[in-house]
């Protein structure tokens, strides 16, 4: 299984905040923010860390330090909002941008944008893109990464559509999906009912 619902009350209720169509800009980024870091304790669960003998000011002890190096990897626009908790949270992690931009006619995700950190081989990517909606942004960006050779790629956002989720899960099986929800369907316009509306404009006040 690839799909990770978090089940927590506090996942449940920042969500709440975010689903509310009162919830202003500032309150929106506020509970973004904390979902966020909340999702990245279960998206980081299996990262591995080393054991090294270490000091306390009364006697030697055991201490761990992650060893795993992560890049986080927005995608433009939504995905700028989840960086600011992966900064916070995740020791030596490096950040990459993607751009993508949907042909409404094909309905096919190609590139616009694409900065990426050097040596992504063999290090855990961690995609960040708050709405699974149709998959294929989320397609697209892991077909990106993987041409780096990472360890992993992991996927984490905040509403997950279960269109977007079986199109991510059969073109990338190895892919893990960590979400707040899986929302019931796409309306016509590609938006995830009942989800939160646009995640960027809510963030970002447009
Ligand atoms: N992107 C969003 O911001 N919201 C949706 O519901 C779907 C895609």
């Amino acid at each position: 299984m690839t799909l990770h619902v978090v089940s927590h009350p506090l996942v449940a209720h920042y969500l709440t905040r975010l689903r509310d169509k009162e919830t202003t800009p500032d309150e929106f980024r506020e509970a973004s923010d904390k979902i966020i870091t909340l999702l990245l304790y279960e998206a980081t669960r299996d990262l591995r860390s080393r054991a090294f003998t270490m000091q306390t000011p009364l006697e030697p002890t055991e201490g761990h330090v992650i060893d795993d190096r992560v890049v986080a990897v927005p995608i433009l626009r939504a995905g700028l909002g989840l960086v600011g908790p992966v900064l916070a949270l995740l020791p030596h992690v490096t950040v990459g941008y993607i751009g993508l931009e949907r042909d409404e006619r094909t309905a096919i995700a190609s590139r616009y944008y694409v900065k990426l950190p050097p040596d992504i081989k063999g290090k855990a990517v961690m995609i960040l893109d708050p709405m699974l909606a149709t998959g294929g942004t989320a397609k697209k960006a892991v077909e990106i990464m993987k041409e780096y050779q990472p360890a992993s790629v992991r996927l984490v956002c905040v509403v997950a559509a279960p269109e977007g989720i079986q199109a991510l899960q059969a073109a990338h099986p190895d892919v893990q999906i960590f979400a707040a929800a899986e929302d019931r369907q796409l309306n016509a316009q590609k938006y995830i009912l009942p989800g939160l509306g646009d995640y960027g404009d809510r963030l970002f006040g447009t």
